[in-house]
């Protein structure tokens, strides 16, 4: 593996305003990273789904008092940084965009995610541009320019959620990364996020999406590592809203991270690792507001392994128990239950089994799916406990290590353990309970097994 391609993500907080791009333009400076990669400015995504909504329910007039808002919020960047005509023009025509895009909508009442993807894709569009522009005035000397993401992310056509298609990536990489490893004085900034299907129709890659690009593309370019710069030092033992005496984590495995942000951390994309942990390339967490702070280094190996070193908290989770006594010494019930759910593609978070009924968690809005409930009541009777909250004890030889369970439960004494699930993982042990416990079972749980 070459040593040299550093690829850089630095998230909406970091690209909220023109101090917060000087910021970031200064830590890719430091740290000499040939790829950036961007998403959009703070709050813009969920601004564009909003208009998506507006633009189904609501009049022209407030529907172009929104996409006002978003240009003028981009062109006040463009004017601050003294920007070239030719940059305002290509926020201007990605407005324009944005413009037809809503038309459409607003005139077909209906949001196809195809439209759905190519009008999110602009806020990654528009930061991207200017960020190109705040690099060049801060890397005077080097060669910056802006690169179509959508050029080297091919992915499959699930419309946002698309799955990046690694080979056809790799192919597309390889004169990228020949030309960066030949040239250090060359920068490229791209957007996080979107990529494009083989047909050239824009998708992304499922909120959050802009680390997982940059993984993909440390894993394309054979990177040295990959940085992702948010706004806050690097990943914590738990929540530090939920647990003032939560700690920065110097170092972790790819698997107890992979563990930590699907069970609830929002520190990344849950699929981010998946390509950069292929390739074994280290990740970096940091921030980019306090640059020279430690942050947190995920890797293969580290050197300690603690039993326990987190704990995190899923919420709005719903528990769902399916009884049949069919089930007794019946085979096939579960892929049943299980062809259920990939139908209506509601993917399970925790589950047990007994003789005649099963538990799951599920994310608490998938049971609005009438659809999908109907059909799961057709194989049993079922109930459903709503708001409720996984609380997940993350670490090292979890279910080899005598003594663990009673640890946990003690801390648990006066709280009501709905479901327990353990086994399956070295690295996770969880327990549901109700969303208003959780906070206090974080507090008991990190206050005796990780301070
Ligand atoms: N802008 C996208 C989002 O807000 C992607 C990202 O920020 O990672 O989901
Ligand atoms: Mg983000």
């Amino acid at each position: 593996m070459n040593q040299k391609i550093k690829v850089s993500k630095f998230g909406g907080s970091s690209m909220k305003d023109l101090t917060a791009m000087n910021r970031s333009a200064q830590v890719v400076k430091t740290h000499e990273t040939q790829i950036v990669v961007v998403s959009a400015t703070y709050g813009t995504t969920n601004r564009l789904l909003d208009l998506i909504d507006q633009s189904l329910k609501q009049d022209w007039r407030s529907i172009f008092e929104s996409i006002l808002k978003i240009r003028k919020r981009h062109l006040d960047l463009c004017l601050e940084l003294n920007g070239h005509h030719e940059l305002s023009k290509s926020i201007y025509s990605l407005i324009d965009e944005l413009v037809t895009l809503c038309t459409g909508i607003h005139y077909l009442k209906e949001c196809t995610p195809k439209a759905k993807d190519r009008l999110q894709s602009i806020g990654e569009g528009l930061s991207s541009r200017i960020f190109t522009h705040v690099l060049k005035k801060n890397l005077p000397d080097k060669d910056v320019s802006f690169l179509d993401v959508r050029d080297y992310i091919f992915t499959d056509k699930n419309f946002t959620k698309a799955v990046p298609l690694t080979e056809i990536i790799r192919k597309n990489c390889i004169p990228l990364e020949q030309e960066i490893l030949s040239n250090p004085n060359k920068f490229y900034v791209t957007q996080g996020f979107i990529g494009r299907t083989i047909d050239g129709e824009t998708t992304t890659l499922g909120r959050g999406g802009s680390d997982y690009t940059a993984s993909i593309l440390g894993e394309a370019l054979n990177a040295q590592e990959v940085q992702i710069w948010t706004d806050v030092a690097g990943i914590a033992t738990t929540d530090p809203k939920i647990c003032k005496q939560a700690q920065r984590i110097n170092e972790i495995t790819f698997k107890e991270a992979a563990e930590m942000a699907t069970f609830g951390a929002k520190i990344l994309h849950p699929t981010t690792l998946t390509p950069v942990k292929r390739k074994g390339i280290p990740v970096f967490v940091g921030s980019s507001y306090e640059p020279d702070a430690p942050g947190t280094w995920i890797k293969e190996k580290v050197n300690e392994q603690p039993l326990v070193r987190a704990v995190t908290i899923k919420e709005g989770q719903c528990l769902i128990t399916l009884s049949n006594p069919d089930m007794l010494e019946a085979h096939g019930f579960l892929a049943n239950i299980f062809s259920v759910f990939e139908k209506h593609d509601v993917s399970v978070d925790a589950i047990t089994t007994s003789e005649i009924s099963v538990a799951m968690t599920i994310d608490m809005k998938s049971v609005d799916n009438i659809s999908f409930t109907k059909e799961l009541e057709r194989l049993g009777s079922v109930t459903y406990e709503k708001n409720m909250a996984l609380v997940s004890i993350i670490g090292n030889n979890i279910n080899h290590t005598p003594g663990v369970s009673l640890k946990i439960f003690e801390q648990l004494s006066n709280i009501n353990i709905r479901m327990i699930c353990q086994g399956a993982s070295i690295h996770n042990f969880c327990v549901l309970v109700a969303q208003e416990e959780g906070k206090k079972a974080i507090n008991n749980i990190h206050k005796t097994l990780i301070q």
